[in-house]
């Protein structure tokens, strides 16, 4: 057997792409936008509700960047977002010279907890302001409490931005995450479920809001002959070469969502006799999750960190959880609202090797170190 490295989640050629990449290059469509990128598009809308628009971008981040600046986000305002996420989810808070306002996890989904967020919703109103948005993750591909964060933001009218990004093909009571927030947002980065090499797309609700993210995302040019701008703008469009792997990728979504299935399965098999480990699992049967990446939590830090080397030496990746904002030195002086269950998480949690190409016999040497570890 070898002894390759086994990685957390790598992306995957389907075989699909190159197809698309020539006729982007043979027909000279070698930029930002075109007939790839339409395709995608069309592809992604159809995979969502009617009724859903979509704009694709050259990352996810640029699309919650996007969606601040289209909830008209400026300098001083405040903006909620969940703690525990890739710092992704809240840099373009700061990008629009906004206060991030930072929300705690409930342990059932480890995503944004309503009791605390309804606590810094009217904290934040009590000091004067109404914040202007909410940015709620649906971590590892678990969706968040959706009925209920979704209650609270409407009780004060505050609009929703759905960061999908580890999400893709997830869904929630039945209806495909991406599609409950004023916004949602889906990632094609190398690590995640499909690929578009690098990219992301907004979701929008009407086709209006779509053309001014497309606009915002071609430097914010007017119509005019000459290059005339009245608006600030951006250079965040997808391109037609990396829309050609997005579309190849499509063809394996599926496909990709049943692996990475399969790796909890898995998981949930090898760890059924471990009693001090907890895989993260969905608390009932309204959550489907992708699993995008499969998370165990430990008993304790030091556990954690054994178990993390142990993987390690037997050439295995394994990583600490998302280490959560209000931890980070960027954001540690922002306010936060909440107790310690996302600091608990990211202190006893590892990802596992997740992904959609992790093959049987990885499994056996994954399998082989857990073991042994216990
Ligand atoms: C990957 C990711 C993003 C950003 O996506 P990019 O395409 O890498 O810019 C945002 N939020 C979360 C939670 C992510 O995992």
């Amino acid at each position: 057997m070898n002894n390759n490295r086994i990685y957390l989640s790598l992306s995957q050629e389907s075989g699909f792409e190159q197809e698309y990449i020539q006729k982007a290059l043979k027909s000279n469509w070698i930029t930002s936008g075109g007939p790839n990128v339409d395709e995608f598009e069309n592809e992604l809308q159809n995979y969502f509700d009617k009724g859903k628009f979509v704009a694709a971008l050259n990352s996810g981040t640029s699309a919650i960047h996007l969606a601040l600046l289209l909830l008209g986000v400026k300098e001083d305002d405040e903006v909620i977002s969940q703690s525990m996420t890739f710092a992704a989810s809240a840099n373009p808070i700061l990008y629009q010279k906004a206060i991030p306002i930072l929300v705690d996890s409930e342990p059932e989904t480890w995503n944004i907890c309503p009791e605390y967020l309804d606590i810094a919703i009217k904290d934040r109103i009590q000091k004067g302001k109404k914040p202007k948005a909410i940015i709620a993750v649906h971590l590892y591909g678990m969706p968040y409490k959706v009925d209920e964060v979704h209650a609270i933001a409407e009780k004060y009218e505050i609009p929703i931005i759905e960061d999908s990004a580890e999400a893709f093909g997830s869904s929630y009571k039945g209806k495909k995450c991406g599609q409950f927030g004023t916004f949602g947002i889906i990632s094609f980065n190398g690590n995640k479920i499909i690929t578009a090499s690098s990219g992301g797309a907004l979701i929008a609700n009407s086709q209006k809001t779509k053309d001014k993210a497309i606009f915002y995302a071609t430097q914010s040019k007017d119509n005019a002959a000459h290059y005339q701008h009245s608006e600030l703008g951006y250079n965040y469009r997808m391109s037609n070469i990396c829309a050609g792997i997005g579309l190849g990728q499509m063809k394996v979504l599926e496909n990709n969502i049943s692996a990475r299935r399969n790796n909890h399965l898995f998981y949930k098999e090898v760890f059924k006799e471990i009693k001090n480990v907890k895989l993260f699992d969905n608390s009932n049967e309204d959550f489907f999750s992708n699993y995008w990446l499969s998370t165990i939590l430990l008993d304790t830090q030091e556990e954690r960190e054994k178990l993390r080397i142990t993987f390690d030496k037997a050439n295995v990746e394994s990583r600490p959880l998302w280490k959560p904002m209000h931890l980070q030195p960027l954001f540690e002086n922002y306010p936060y609202y909440g107790n310690k269950v996302s600091q608990e998480l990211f202190e006893k949690g590892l990802c596992l090797p997740s992904g959609s190409n992790l093959k049987n016999e990885d499994k056996i040497r994954i399998k082989e170190v857990i073991f042994s570890f216990f």
